[in-house]
């Protein structure tokens, strides 16, 4: 039997890869249910490997281009682009971005009324990166939880790991040597009039901005990138800019009502680049930073690939078939 600790979406991903290949997998999680996660429940659910290279290394892309398709065997996602704008007066942004980044085409005004009509007429152009795709993370967690659970995958909710495991997916509670916590704040806002199909995403000079849609008028504002293990809810500047932010994307979203704010510490390496680390007798699956939903499917088949060549290991065989 193989064994992980923790139920985020690294945990589960490797759990599915596991499991999928034939091993018999426990996961031990100490939150009592899924929304007890403070990481991946919070996050936006954008798959955008692309729009991540502005800042990520070319690894993160690698990584990430193969998450649309795995997330499509288990949950619904949205494959309908990114467009990335910026306000009129900043058009710089909008080319720095560009030069960054591939796979995206410049689109026109008339091109990003017909694309999301509730932006007709503000911004004179944009990029459209339209291999990208967003999910909502909370329904994406519950639709793996049952795919891993219909493979005999055991999820024991409410209770923390054993000392040794053969897995570590416990995020910043892993302990992990040259992990740090990147503090992200959101906020999810009801906005019924303003109705936006696709991420956007918004170069403002100050903080720039993310809009997921997540359907039936609600959407999650992202996020900001703080180096603090700062539990405390969000702040009220962050909560100022990251809304001042959206009201300049689009002042309809003034009226929103505000429904939800969080703060989460995505666990990060120096690099921000999520890897495998064997340490002993456990392998840990971290660092998955701002990429959780991105790269957690690869890293998780990386991790069954390793496990499943290890069968001449007597160790690992024995830990597979007890
Ligand atoms: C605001 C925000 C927005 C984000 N947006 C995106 C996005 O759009 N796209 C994207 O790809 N990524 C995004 N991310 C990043 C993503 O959320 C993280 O990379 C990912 O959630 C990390 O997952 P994890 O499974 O490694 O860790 P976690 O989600 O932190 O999971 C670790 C689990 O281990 C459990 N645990 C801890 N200690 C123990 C113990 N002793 N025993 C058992 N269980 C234990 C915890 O309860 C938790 O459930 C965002 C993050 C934030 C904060």
């Amino acid at each position: 039997m193989i064994t992980i600790a923790g139920a985020g979406v690294a945990g589960l991903a490797s759990a599915y890869e596991l499991a999928s290949r034939g091993a018999r997998v426990t996961i031990y999680e100490q939150g009592e249910d899924p929304s007890d996660n403070s990481c991946s429940w919070l996050a936006g659910g954008m798959l955008a490997p692309w729009c991540e290279a502005e800042t990520a290394e070319p690894e993160v892309v690698r990584l990430g281009v193969g998450a649309k398709a795995w997330w499509q065997q288990f949950t619904k996602v949205e494959t309908r682009g990114t467009l990335v704008v910026a306000p009129p007066r900043d058009r710089a942004e909008l080319t720095r971005f560009a030069r960054r980044t591939q796979n995206h085409r410049i689109v026109s005004a008339a091109e990003i009324a017909e694309l999301e009509p509730a932006l007709a007429g503000r911004y004179g152009q944009a990029l459209f990166f339209e291999e990208e795709a967003h999910l909502d993370p909370r329904q994406a967690m519950l639709d793996l939880i049952k795919a891993v659970q219909a493979l005999g995958v055991e999820i024991l909710y409410g209770t923390p790991a054993p000392d040794r495991v053969d897995v570590d997916c416990r995020g910043m509670a892993s302990g992990l040597q040259g992990l740090r916590p990147v503090r992200g704040e959101m906020a999810l806002i009801d906005a019924p009039d303003v109705e936006v199909t696709r991420t956007i995403r918004f170069l403002h000079p100050r903080i720039p901005v993310y809009l997921v849609p997540r359907g039936q008028g609600l959407y999650m504002i992202g996020a900001t990138m703080i180096e603090s293990s700062s539990w405390r809810p969000i702040t009220v500047r962050s909560a100022l800019e990251l809304l001042g932010a959206a009201f300049a994307l689009h002042p309809g979203l003034g009226e929103a009502s505000l429904v939800e704010t969080g703060a989460g510490l995505r666990p990060a390496f120096a690099d921000n680049i999520p890897r495998l680390v064997l340490q002993g007798e456990t392998t840990h699956v971290n660092g998955l930073y701002r990429h959780g939903y991105l790269a957690a499917p690869a890293l998780a088949r990386q991790l069954a690939q390793q496990f499943f060549q290890e069968t001449s290991d007597a160790d690992h065989r024995e830990r597979r078939t007890a």
